[in-house]
Parts: structure tokens; sequence; C-alpha cells
């Protein structure tokens, strides 16, 4: 790729975003959620971690990467303090025309990367409306990748193999953003679920207690690093395949 295959788009310019699509047709949107992480990390964390990833991925790939969607899908946390939640129905309608006015805007594909696991079911239905009705872009979406590699090197279980203000969320963040991390304040705390969690009503907001599920006493800045570059590499990867698998890199 060349020098200037990437661009961060918020702090760009009308004719700086026209001339790199030009070139390099392509968007990264880091999708977020503002939701409670517990005692120890803030409430913008999947949004925060979505958008380095973002940034990095684009550096090692391809990408106009836009400001991230601070507000997504977060039933689970319902009426909880300090969350915020669009309905499904709102959250689809936001991706959709988001998606639509890149595509008016000439942009071939974009990748919609979130920080926060429940997003993709949105997301997954709004792309089906948008084929149906036969705009011309292509999308990638889903968790930054390399997740399954972080589980398998964590010393800690996952609950319920969830992803919320554990080790790999807090380690992330020491890398990120440390001045944000209050590890004094990190336990563990795995709440109990009774058999029927993920075939009911019930959410991680009903079970939860101090708003950990895991645990971040175990989280490093050192791990953080390694696993933030994970993240990155293997978006990268995923979706330098994804536009060569389309044939969109020709001529890049
Ligand atoms: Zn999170």
């Amino acid at each position: 790729m060349s020098e200037n295959s990437w661009l961060d788009a918020g702090r760009a310019t009308l004719p700086e975003i026209k001339d790199f699509v030009a070139r390099h047709p392509f968007a990264i949107l880091p999708v977020g959620s503002t939701e409670q992480h517990g005692p120890h990390l803030p409430i913008n964390t999947d949004t925060l971690l979505a958008e380095a990833i973002a940034l990095e991925t684009a550096r090692r790939s391809t990408g106009l990467v836009l400001p991230a969607l601070p507000l997504g899908y977060a039933w689970v946390w319902k009426d909880v303090p300090a969350s915020l939640t669009l309905s499904f129905d709102t959250y689809m309608r936001v991706i959709r025309d988001t998606v639509e006015s890149l595509s008016s805007w000439g942009v071939k594909a974009v990748y919609i990367m979130s920080g926060h696991g429940s997003n993709p079911q949105p997301i997954k239905h709004a792309l089906r409306e948008l084929i149906h009705d036969k705009i011309d872009i292509k999308v990638l979406y889903g968790m930054y990748a390399g997740l399954n590699t972080m589980k398998a090197e964590a010393e800690s279980d996952s609950w319920h193999g969830d992803l919320h203000a554990d080790e790999i969320e807090t380690s992330l963040m020491l890398a990120i953003a440390p001045d944000l991390v209050r590890m004094d304040l990190a336990k563990a705390d795995y709440p109990p679920a009774p058999s029927d969690y993920g075939q009911s009503e019930l959410s991680m907001g009903h079970l939860m207690r101090s708003g950990v599920f895991g645990d971040p006493t175990k989280a490093s800045a050192e791990k953080g690093h390694r696993w933030f570059d994970i993240a990155a590499t293997e978006s990268a990867t995923l979706w330098n395949d994804y536009l060569s698998r389309h044939d969109l890199l020709t001529g890049d």
C-alpha cells in the first residue's frame, strides 16, 4: 500500500476526502456503545477500542476511517444507569442511512468494525435491506478481529464467552488509554447465571452486580499491546482479503 492509503476522516477536509475516495474508495466505520463497564473502566470503552483498532487497521491496510458512532444496540443494559441504547430498528436505520451516504460519495466498500458484541445483529439486517434495495456498496462487518486468540491467551476465563470489563477489555484499554483505567478499583466478578440464560428474557443487565463480567485484575498493558497488535493485524488481513476477493484493490 502507498503511504497515503488511509485517512482519518474526522480530521480531514472536503477536498482531502474527495481526493482520497477517488483514489481509495474504501471506508472503515468504527461503531461502539455507551454503557457501564463497572467501577474501573469508562462508559465509552467500546467506542474508544473500536476507533483505535479501526485507525490502526487502516494504517496497515487502507481506508477512510470515519468518526465512531458512540451509541449502539445495547438492549442488554436497558434501564441500567450509565448505559444508553438505541432500539434494534433505530440502530438498523442509523447503519443503513450511514452506509447509503457513503455509497453516494462513491465509496465502494465499507468495513463496519464493532467494539460491542450486540451491534452485528442489527448491522446484518441493515445489510440485507441494502442488498434488497440494490445499493451498490460492499459491506464487511463484525467485532474487531483476534478475539479467539485473545481468549486462548487470557489467564482468566471469560464469562459465558462474553467480553465485558474483563481481562481482555481492560488490557486493551491499558494499551490505548491508560489514564482512563482505574486498576485500583478493578475486581473480579462472575455473576451466577441460571440455566435459562441466553434462552430467555434474562440479560446481562439483570444478572450484573459490580458491572464487571470476568477478571480484570489479570489485565496488563503488556498483554494489551500484544492483543491490540493482534486485533489490528487480523482485522487488516480480513479487510485486505475482502477487498481482494471483490477485485477492489486492482490498480492500487
Ligand atoms: Zn465493552
